[in-house]
């Protein structure tokens, strides 16, 4: 039979974990810990995250690390966390152990209810340069969606829409050559919106690099 002390041998590639503010989505302003976890199932071109260095950490170690933090608020990013299949130990733990989570994924895979269980938060960010992969199986529903003006993404996000049930839908202006594309952000805002009188589009900046910190 399988025990706790075998699921806290389990390891996970973690990236980095930190104590910050959350910059982005309806949660902007929060303070949260991170917990950042290697491996991502896209390659998108302006990734800030170099998901692919990583150090190997079993759960008692994450969780020993992130008791030095006095918030109990997580945010499990990535990369995309649901790629890793002994994802519900990390969260079963996490549970355990007192933490309100909220999971930030690309929506490439739908997390299964039992994974769910343990989520009090999901913010996916569908990424509409990313081509090969079925939509059908995307994530269908979630708590915002958050996607990021990377070109003409109106059509995308109007089928995002429909297809990714969420209370709230924010667009991110990207950077290009040093520049945010906040004009085009703006003109993308007023055209999704124009029919939309219910539970508009809204904006969302990176606020933790407004003021500077990590
Ligand atoms: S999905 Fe996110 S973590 Fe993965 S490559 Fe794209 S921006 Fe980076």
């Amino acid at each position: 039979m399988k025990t706790q002390k075998d699921d806290h041998a389990l390891l996970f590639p973690v990236v980095e974990l930190f104590e910050s503010v959350q910059g982005e989505g309806a949660n902007a302003g929060l303070l949260v810990s991170f917990l950042r976890l290697g491996g991502c199932n896209l390659s998108c071109e302006w990734c800030d995250t170099d998901s692919s260095v990583f150090k190997m950490m079993d759960v008692k170690t994450i969780l020993e690390k992130l008791s030095a933090f006095r918030v109990r608020r997580l945010i499990l990013t990535g990369g995309e966390p649901l790629i890793h299949p002994t994802l519900e130990t990390l969260l079963s733990s996490l549970k355990e152990a007192g933490y309100w989570i909220a999971l930030e994924t690309n929506g490439l895979i739908n997390p299964a209810p039992p994974l769910r269980r343990f989520l009090d938060y999901i913010s996916t960010s569908p990424k509409a340069q990313a081509t090969g992969y079925h939509e059908d199986q995307m994530i269908r529903q979630a708590d915002e969606v958050r996607i990021v003006v990377d070109g003409d993404v109106f059509d995308f996000c109007k089928r995002m829409r429909e297809k990714i049930t969420a209370k709230n839908y924010f667009l991110s202006p990207c950077c290009r050559n040093g520049n945010m594309n906040v004009a085009e952000t703006m003109d993308l805002l007023k055209r999704l919106n124009v029919d939309l009188h219910e539970n508009p589009w809204r904006l969302s900046l990176q606020l933790h690099k407004l003021i500077g910190v990590r």
